[in-house]
């Protein structure tokens, strides 16, 4: 087995931040064996693990990471069972919904156009435009912290608003299975295009960023919230509240991690002391190494 790792490697380019400085290593699996094999050597230099998908949630400070990042986007089989279609954990998320309006199937059509793969979907339990992984994750096969494999069904994944157990017990999603229904092929096929449209319009997909920097506070958007702080456009460096849509923090020009988690900071700090609502976080940032 020819394991694919770089050392001392910038992960910026493999960051939808397009940001952050050097992790100790950089593993990149091409199969669930092989990525037990890049944890157990880790494990035999005592080196700390992350195992990160497409990094489009997940931003490292300039300080980097002092351990191994093992992308799963190398872990990409999809198949389609009947009404069921699972997934490796690598797979992008908007390969599964075309997968699946190819099988006339539906479900998954809200997932069209998030930049992330299946194993951060589930994790974050991402949503979009009324639809969310837990409407139709199914079972899970996973990896416990000391590499045994596990079933999780929808029932034991403590799912809530971008949020599941993966955030407490530390297991890494192998393969999902969605369990969807046949549906007319032409209407998929049009919302999917439909929310590719919106995501357009609304986005600032022209650069690159994190998606929505912040949750969505109860009964209010982060981005009027935002927005209504006057702080529209603000920027701290390279990192800019994005003109387009508030909510959103882009990596505006060669911004330095550490400037985009400044303004993730002060935006939170400031919404607070104007409105009294704290923004918290939906990026993941790694802070330390
Ligand atoms: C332009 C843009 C638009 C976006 N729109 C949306 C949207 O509409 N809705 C939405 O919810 N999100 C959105 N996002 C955010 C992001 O794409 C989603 O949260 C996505 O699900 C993250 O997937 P990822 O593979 O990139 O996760 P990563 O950032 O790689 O990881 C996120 C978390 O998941 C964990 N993780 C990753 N893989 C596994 C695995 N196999 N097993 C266990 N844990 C794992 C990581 O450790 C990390 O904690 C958007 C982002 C961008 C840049």
């Amino acid at each position: 087995m020819q394991l694919s790792i770089k050392e001392n490697a910038c992960i910026a380019p493999y960051c939808s931040m397009k940001a952050g400085g050097n992790a100790k290593y950089l593993c990149f699996p091409e199969s669930p064996d092989e990525l037990k094999a890049c944890i157990l050597l880790m494990r035999e230099k005592d080196v700390k693990t992350l195992i990160l998908g497409n990094a489009s949630n997940t931003l490292f400070s300039d300080e980097g990471y002092d351990g191994a990042v093992i992308f799963t986007t190398r872990l990409n089989k999809v198949e389609v069972f009947g009404e069921k279609i699972t997934a490796e954990c690598g797979v992008p998320l908007s390969s599964l919904a075309m997968a699946a309006a190819k099988e006339s199937l539906t479900g998954l059509e809200f997932s069209y156009g998030v930049p992330g793969t299946v194993g951060g979907a589930v994790y974050m339990n991402a949503g979009a435009y009324g639809g969310e992984i837990a409407d139709c994750f199914s079972e899970g096969l996973f990896l416990t912290p000391d590499l045994q494999e596990v079933v999780l069904t929808r029932a034991e994944m403590g799912f809530s608003y971008r949020k599941s157990v993966l955030s407490q017990n530390g297991y890494i999603l192998l393969n999902a299975a969605f369990a969807l229904r046949k549906g007319d092929p032409d209407k998929i096929r049009a919302a999917m295009d439909n929310f590719m449209r919106l995501r357009r319009e609304k986005q600032p997909l022209e650069y690159p960023s994190c998606g929505s920097a912040f949750k969505r506070p109860p009964n209010a958007y982060a981005g009027a919230l935002i927005e209504q702080c006057g702080l529209k456009g603000y920027a701290i460096g390279g990192a800019q509240v994005s003109e387009k849509h508030a909510g959103f923090i882009i990596n505006k020009d060669n911004a330095k991690a550490n400037d985009i988690i400044k303004l993730i900071d002060y935006v939170s700090d400031t919404v607070f002391e104007k409105t009294g609502i704290r923004l918290e976080p939906e990026i993941r940032i790694i802070r330390n190494r």
